[in-house]
């Protein structure tokens, strides 16, 4: 694996016309960032991940400062999957400009997390902007963890660049836990409380499924959820995956949340 410090090296060794697949990670990896990993070995020629927490999508200083980290660990995890490129560029290479730290949303999507993280999506749109203009994957890997940050990046991949977008499946744990680099900061304790969420919402999808008219559970559900200790509830609603809006029918719905768990923030969708 060779590893870059500089988009600017990476460009001149690397051959974009070749089929590079584009995994971009903040590290701290864990078998959901895998997944993207070995889906891009498998319908590309070569797989760039990259490395790199994006200050600018950080709404709160404190969280930034306690996000995970952990290169070497990374590293030996890339190396041992046989990863051709590793990026890890410095903050002053990506963004140049004041104006280059966000992009604005649109009015319709500021719902569900771009109403609870202000700036965030901006913060991601524009991270994704600057590597596409950068670097030129044939692919790029996302993970549908983070339904509507796909939905985002899909939306500014097809205005401005010619680059394939290929999903990647929410990988759980044995406990129905979404992974997530944040799982870290969870005691045994917390992830259990996790878990119970995500079974509960696992079994009233597969209720939907059967009958659209369990929606109207929707309130007792949130009742269960909110009156675990520790939990609090920030979002839960049902939205049509296509479009995200309310409009929905049994075969095109996702259920999407939010929540705190103590101090850590943590989304999934079912
Ligand atoms: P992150 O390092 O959290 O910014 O995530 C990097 C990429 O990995 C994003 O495309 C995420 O959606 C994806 N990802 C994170 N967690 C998971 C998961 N549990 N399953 C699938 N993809 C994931």
């Amino acid at each position: 694996m060779i590893i870059f410090k500089s988009i600017n090296k990476l460009n001149k060794e690397v051959d974009f016309k070749a089929n590079i697949g584009f995994v971009p990670t903040m590290g701290s990896l864990h078998n959901g960032h895998i997944y993207l990993i070995k889906s891009s070995k498998k319908y590309c020629k070569k797989t760039l991940v990259s490395i790199f927490i994006n200050p600018s999508q950080f709404n709160k200083k404190k969280d930034l400062k306690r996000y995970p980290r952990n290169l070497l660990k990374d590293i030996k995890i890339l190396k041992r999957l046989k990863v051709d490129y590793l990026l890890t560029p410095r903050v002053g290479e990506i963004y140049q400009n004041k104006k280059d730290r966000k992009i604005q949303l649109n009015k319709n999507d500021k719902i569900m997390c771009s109403l609870f993280r202000p700036g965030h999506f901006e913060g991601v749109l524009a991270v994704i902007n600057q590597f596409l203009k950068k670097i030129k994957p044939k692919s790029i890997f996302l993970g549908e963890k983070d339904y509507q940050q796909l939905f985002l990046i899909n939306k500014l991949i097809k205005k401005k660049f010619n680059v394939k977008v290929i999903p990647c499946k929410n990988i759980r744990d044995i406990n129905n836990i979404a992974l997530s680099s944040r799982n870290i900061l969870l005691n045994k304790k917390d992830l259990n409380k996790s878990s119970f969420v995500a079974t509960l919402l696992l079994n009233f999808k597969k209720r939907l499924k059967k009958n659209l008219l369990f929606r109207n559970q929707i309130p007792n559900i949130k009742k269960i959820i909110c009156e675990i200790k520790d939990i609090k509830l920030e979002y839960l609603e049902i939205r049509n995956k296509k479009n995200l809006t309310k409009k929905f029918t049994k075969n095109n719905f996702k259920i999407f949340i939010s929540y705190y768990n103590k101090k850590v923030r943590l989304i999934d969708n079912f």
